[in-house]
């Protein structure tokens, strides 16, 4: 066993916000253990702001309970505990060990409790295996967590095959957590991405679909989707998109963007991003709109049928994303129509922003882009004023274009 290192000094007790605190102090006063483990003390170490804080203890999940009000025993994978304290939900775990016997049942090692001792092995990463034990404020280093985050080295621990076939969602962590925080993963590792990158196609929809929403909607999603296509996972992820697709890189870009300013971000437009050249390459996509619904519904289902094979895509998301797409003709044409009721659709708005992506990369109108634009910043009398003069340039173009088209047909005399 690696003999652990005890670090003072490099973080205080006042960091840790007080709920968490008061949730470790219960269980310390009650005998039992408690440490904040994972990746929180990995993040304020990097000075990122923790998402969650983690809580692990030798209290059993119905201890654990018991000595909350507000408390809830979860998961099915591992049993937990969620504490929770006013709109902040605490995750508080029960140190575990590798089981030695040989089960049948495959997970059935995740579930033995141990000590603090036996916890740090089950740990994917040196820097997520860092214990911080508020009363004496050391860190508990097993892995040489300390000096992988002082080195920028994102390391597994133990060897990285086995622990990557042990549970290939670490590959997408591995990336993730490379993108999100200035680490570099370590040669070894990599080695081992590259070689069992396939894997990921079998974890279950909804951890593959967290893991994918962790990692695209939380402000890194561009250095993810860079580093995805190097390790050639895209391909793997979302099969019909292409690794080189720049207009899911600036939806990536947008996305980022928003989670900087505190905007709402959701995987569903991503996916329409993603997949839109397909659609319009199979679709023979035209922006005058001669696509008709049933043929780009049709379109549509073929694309999301084979992403469904490695995610789930749930009614609510092809919805979307299907009619994210349709509406594109019509934001897109030169003479739109009914444009009251397409500023009242509900899916206008996720619409509009792909037609600026796609506008931006030189793939749609720009004018129409900046119509749009501009009419959403006006009041309704403005807008009253500007729709009726759309209409008015679409009634001259359209005479000029008869005119024109009529002069042609006149035999020159
Ligand atoms: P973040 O919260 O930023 O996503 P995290 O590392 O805290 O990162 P969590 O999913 O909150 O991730 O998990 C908390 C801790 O549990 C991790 O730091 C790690 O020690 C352990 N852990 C989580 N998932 C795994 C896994 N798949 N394999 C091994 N250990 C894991
Ligand atoms: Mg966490």
């Amino acid at each position: 066993m690696p003999r652990p290192q005890r670090r003072k000094n490099l973080l205080s007790a006042a960091r840790i916000p007080p709920d968490v605190r008061t949730i470790v102090t219960t269980l310390l006063d009650n005998g039992y253990d408690a440490k904040i483990v994972g990746g929180c003390i990995r993040d304020l170490l990097l000075d990122t702001q923790p998402k969650d804080f983690d809580v692990v203890t030798d209290a059993k999940p119905n201890e654990v309970k018991s000595l909350f009000s507000h408390a809830f025993v979860i998961g099915r994978r591992f049993k937990l505990v969620h504490v929770q304290n006013r709109n902040e939900i605490t995750e508080v775990s029960t140190y575990r060990r590798r089981s030695n016997r040989k089960s049948s049942h495959r997970k059935s090692h995740l579930n033995v409790y141990g000590s603090l001792n036996d916890d740090h092995y089950l740990r994917d990463f040196s820097i997520n295996a860092l214990y911080f034990d508020i009363e004496s404020e050391e860190i508990i280093d097993y892995w040489g967590g300390l000096k992988d985050i002082s080195n920028g080295q994102l390391r597994c621990i133990g060897d990285p095959s086995k622990r990557l076939s042990e549970d290939p969602c670490r590959i997408l962590r591995a990336v993730r957590f490379a993108s999100k925080l200035p680490l570099e993963i370590e040669p070894k590792l990599l080695k081992a991405i590259r070689k069992q990158a396939s894997a990921i196609s079998n974890l279950k929809p909804a951890r593959l679909e967290n893991e994918l929403q962790k990692m695209f909607l939380s402000g890194s999603a561009t250095n993810a989707y860079i580093k995805l296509g190097r390790l050639r996972l895209l391909e793997i992820l979302f099969p019909s998109s292409g690794s080189q697709n720049p207009l899911a890189l600036s939806a990536m870009q947008n996305s980022d963007e928003r989670v900087a300013n505190k905007k709402p971000v959701t995987l569903a437009f991503l996916l329409a991003a993603l997949h839109w050249e397909q659609f319009k390459t199979l679709g023979n996509y035209d922006s005058t709109g001669r696509m008709s619904i049933s043929k780009s519904v049709a379109v549509a289902e073929s694309i999301l049928r084979s992403q469904r094979e490695v995610l789930r895509v749930t009614k609510q998301v092809r919805d979307f994303v299907v009619e994210t797409w349709i509406l594109q003709t019509r934001l897109e044409r030169d003479r739109p129509t009914r444009i009251r009721e397409l500023l009242a659709h509900n899916r206008f708005r996720a619409a509009y922003d792909l037609l600026v992506l796609r506008a931006s990369l030189g793939e749609a109108s720009s004018r129409m882009a900046q119509w749009w634009t501009d009419l959403q910043k006006m009041d309704l009398e403005e807008q009253t004023i500007a729709i009726e003069n759309m209409k008015l340039t679409s009634r001259r173009k359209h005479r000029k274009h008869k005119q024109s088209v009529e002069l042609l047909a006149t035999p020159s005399t």
